[in-house]
């Protein structure tokens, strides 16, 4: 008899067991495939503590991570007009719900005031979960403002960038924000106001053309995509295949597009040091360690160069 033949069973996939770990409580790292504790995970800024995945965060952590305490935020309310009246798949109005509705904010950074190690910093953050972090009209003009701001109130500019490039969405109004924050920089240089341009993943198109590229140091996260083009776009286009690591704040450092990568864990500290190194006075220096204050010499900063 047919003690070998196979029964025929049905291709069926086979259904996961409901896990019984509560939604967000454990986070998987995409690197590592390490599970970590959602707590200990926020302790470490997000920061894999098994092999130093850097986990995306949003312009509010960003602030939080930077500033000693509180801070005061601008121009929270302008809202982009949608000038176009541009539909895709789905009307450009709708996307900026959407936006609102994930990060409750009405475009896609945040500026504020505040203090970096006692000194008084304007901050610019971008939010990449509001429409890829793209720079619209809105994103532009409160960039442009904050820099306007450090120029008042006299003090250093550092600006955050997360975004995958000028939103297509206000087309050629969103490409004038390139040459307008540009030019906002340029007057805050003749008023010889440090800026620090902080290149996190992404930073990709009209953003790196613009302000990403343009601080008097331009600091980058571990394995940070920067660029202009994708790579799957430059792949086509030159029909060759792109080098291991290509646009990643490794490779770009090799080749000089960057002055320091620094990990997340010692991006305050790196920035208050060369903000101190080109002028800026803190109001309290009495908190700084007095290590911080002897040497200010940036260049022997002990970086994490991974
Ligand atoms: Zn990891």
């Amino acid at each position: 008899m047919a003690w070998f033949k196979k029964t025929r069973k049905p291709i069926a996939p086979v259904a996961e067991k409901p896990s019984r770990v509560p939604e967000g409580l454990w986070v998987k790292c995409p690197s590592c495939a390490q599970i970590i504790y959602n707590k200990d995970l926020a302790a470490n800024l997000s920061v894999c503590p098994k092999c130093a995945h850097h986990f995306r965060l949003t312009a509010a952590e960003r602030l939080r991570i930077l500033f000693d305490d509180e801070w005061v935020e601008h121009d929270r309310d302008l809202e982009s007009t949608d000038p176009l009246h541009f539909t895709d798949l789905k009307p450009y109005k709708a996307r900026l719900k959407a936006g609102f509705n994930a990060t409750g904010l009405k475009d896609g950074v945040i500026v504020a005031t505040g203090r970096i190690d006692g000194i008084e910093t304007v901050v610019a953050a971008q939010e990449y979960a509001f429409i890829g972090g793209s720079m619209g009209v809105v994103v532009g003009e409160k960039i442009t403002r904050a820099i306007e701001r450090a120029i008042d109130k006299r003090c250093p500019v550092v600006i955050v960038c997360c975004s995958g490039g000028a939103r297509m969405m206000e087309g050629a109004l969103s490409l004038m924000q390139m040459a307008k924050i540009s030019g906002a920089l340029a007057r805050l240089d003749r008023a010889r106001l440090p800026y620090i341009a902080v290149l996190t993943d992404p930073t990709t198109g009209g953003v790196t053309a613009s302000f990403a590229m343009l601080g008097d140091l331009n600091l980058a996260e571990p394995k940070a995509q920067i660029g202009f083009a994708g790579p799957r776009v430059i792949e086509q286009t030159i029909r060759q295949k792109l080098p291991e690591g290509f646009q990643r704040s490794e490779f770009l450092i090799e080749k000089g597009m960057l002055d320091l990568v620094i990990d997340r864990r010692e991006m305050k500290a790196v920035i208050a040091k060369a903000l101190r190194f080109m002028g800026a006075q803190g109001i309290s220096p009495a908190s700084v360690e007095p290590a911080a204050t002897s040497d200010p010499e940036i260049a022997t900063e002990p970086a994490t160069q991974s």
